[in-house]
This record gives structure tokens, sequence and C-alpha cells, in this order.
């Protein structure tokens, strides 16, 4: 069994910064995590709103937060399936599916969210061959190709702005008659010529043999349905945290968000939780970074016997 003062789930902008301030502060630290560092900044083509750090893309910020932890002496596990959680004792163990074990005096859950999905029929067959959730990662498959851009808010208007550097067009599919988004995200999607709208409407079935060929589109207020030839879809719809593997373990709220203080203290003493987990209202790379250094703080006073 391996022991730390404190072990991190979720190598995001949360956990990171989680990581930078305890191993900074000589606390040992580990970070335990499911899939890709960097969590949903490596879906980010750009990020431009980071304060103190000019346009840089989400995955080079991932990497340099994952430089600065370790340069303290942070430890990060990547891929990694966690099988089993022990919260509620003195000491907190979680066992992995291939028997390793970590046990520290405190824990901070950071594992964010995902992006939502349309629960659509043909969605999970036509997954990775035309529809996608990432600009960053796939856009470069739909050069000159046709797209479509589900969603209204800065993500989908941003990354549809993305998109046509690649792309030969892109419309984006709007449920309401209005974006709920930055005004400069808003005049930068209207001014690029390869942008179309298709507003109060909603897709409604995904068609196509080997690869995504043809969506249905419903404009809602008059239930009319078309149906458009298309090379790609990327939805920008919301998201969900992935909180599954805490339910019932910890407090969440009726949207499966982790309960926190101020002070990101959960319903457990010494387990704290950061970032896009938690109950809040805006999820940016920096709320998940100033929710990661107060957890961090919070474990070290509780370490400290001050909390
Ligand atoms: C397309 C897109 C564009 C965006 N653009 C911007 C932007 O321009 N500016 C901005 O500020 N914000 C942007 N955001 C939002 C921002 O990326 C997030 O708010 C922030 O990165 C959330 O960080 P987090 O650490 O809370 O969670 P995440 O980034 O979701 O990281 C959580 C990590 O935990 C891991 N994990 C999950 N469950 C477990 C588990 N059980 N065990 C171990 N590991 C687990 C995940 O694999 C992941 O690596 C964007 C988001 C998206 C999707």
């Amino acid at each position: 069994m391996e022991q730390f003062d404190v072990m991190i789930i979720g190598a995001g902008a949360a956990g990171l910064t989680a990581g930078i301030y305890s191993s900074r502060s000589k606390l040992s630290t580990v970070i335990l995590n499911q899939g890709a560092i960097g969590g949903q900044m490596t879906l980010t083509n750009e990020v431009a709103n980071y304060p103190g750090v000019p346009t840089t893309t989400g995955y080079a910020l991932a990497t340099t937060m994952k430089s600065q932890a370790k340069s303290f002496g942070c430890k990060i596990k990547s891929n990694v399936k966690i099988a089993d959680y022990q919260l509620t004792g003195t000491d907190k163990v979680v066992t992995l599916d291939d028997g390793r074990v970590f046990s520290a005096k405190t824990v901070i859950l950071a594992p964010g969210g995902r992006p939502r999905s349309l629960n659509l029929p043909g969605e999970d067959q036509f997954r990775g061959k035309g529809i996608s959730f990432c600009a960053t990662c796939d856009g470069e498959f739909f050069t000159d190709k046709e797209l479509i851009v589900v969603g209204g808010g800065n993500s989908a208007l941003e990354e549809a702005v993305e998109l046509t550097k690649h792309a030969s067009k892109v419309t984006i599919v709007h449920q309401l008659d209005h974006f709920q988004a930055f005004e400069h995200a808003i005049q930068e999607a209207e001014k690029n010529p390869k942008i179309d709208f298709i507003m109060e409407s909603a897709l409604r079935s995904f068609e196509g043999k080997e690869k995504l060929e043809k969506v249905s589109v419903e404009h809602i207020p008059s239930g009319k349905v078309s149906e458009k030839n298309i090379d790609g879809i990327f939805t920008f719809i919301g998201y969900m945290p992935s909180t599954e593997p805490f339910d019932g373990l910890i407090k969440l709220n009726e949207r499966k968000e982790i309960i926190v203080d101020p002070d990101m203290r959960t319903n457990i003493p010494g387990v704290f939780a950061a970032g896009d987990s938690i109950v809040k209202k805006y999820r940016q790379v920096s709320t998940a970074v100033a929710d990661g250094t107060i957890a961090a703080l919070s474990a070290a006073d509780y370490l400290n016997g001050r909390n």
C-alpha cells in the first residue's frame, strides 16, 4: 500500500492545481487520474481567457500545470481505474482494478465532467464515425467537409469558429431563438462567412451506413422536420458531472454535483472536492483552479488540526 498525506482523484485543472499547492506545501501528494491528463482542457483548442497566459491551447496549459505539479514532487498516476473507495475512516483508502492500493489522510475529489450527449437514435452507432465532442481532436478529419455544431453557449460558438479552419461550412443548430454566450463569442460566429445558423431547431435522428451521412432536424415551433446531408456533427450542449462512483458515498445534489461548503469540504471529514463536479454556476478553467487551490489549503488545515 502506498501512503500519502493528500490523494487527489482527477488530473484536470482542479486536481492539478490542488496537486501544485499540496506538494509545494511539502505534503506527500498523489493524483490518480482516469483518462487524459488535463481533462476537459485537452478538448479545448484555444484558451484565451485564463488570466496571465496569453492565448494558448488547452493541451499546452494542461502540460504546464502537470510539469509544475511534478516539479514540487507530486506523483501523478494516469490511466488508472479505481475499483473501490473507502472514504469515511481516518485513513482514506482506494483500490485500483489492478489491485494497487493507495491510502491518504485526506482526499480531494476532482473528477470534473464530460460533454452531455444528445441521447438520440443512431448516436452511439456514429460516435467517432461522424459524431464528435472535440474540435481540437477531430476537426482536421473534416477538412473541406460540411459540419453541424449543436449548441448555443460559448463552447458551441467558439468551437464552431475553430472548425471553420478545416470545414468548408459549419451550420450551428440551436434550440432557442437566442444564444446563451458572451457577446464577443456571438459576434465572432456571426461575422464568420463560413457559419450558418438554424435557430429554434433540434436534431432528431442520425442516418448513414458505415458513417454518418444524414440528420433530421425539427423546427421546434412548427414541428416541421427536414433532412440534411452532413459529413459530421460536433455537440456542445453542456456537461454531466463524473460523480457516479461517489453516489451513495458522499452528499450529491439532484443534478449529481458534489455538495461542498465555501472551503470545499464535503460532508465527510477529510474529504474535499473541487472543479466542475461540485455545485456551482460557472465552469471555467479559472474557477476550477480556484476551487483546487481552496481544497488543497483546506486539506492542509485539516491535516494541521485547524478544521
Ligand atoms: C469544448 C470545451 C471548451 C472549453 N473552453 C474553455 C475556455 O475557453 N476557457 C475556460 O476557462 N474553460 C473552458 N472550458 C471549461 C473548462 O475546460 C472546465 O471548466 C475545466 O477544465 C474543468 O476542470 P476540472 O478539473 O474540474 O475537470 P475536468 O477537466 O473534467 O478533469 C477531471 C479529470 O478527472 C478524471 N476523472 C474523472 N473521474 C475519475 C475517477 N473516478 N477516477 C480518476 N479520475 C477521474 C477525468 O478523466 C479528467 O481527467 C471548456 C470546456 C469544453 C468541454
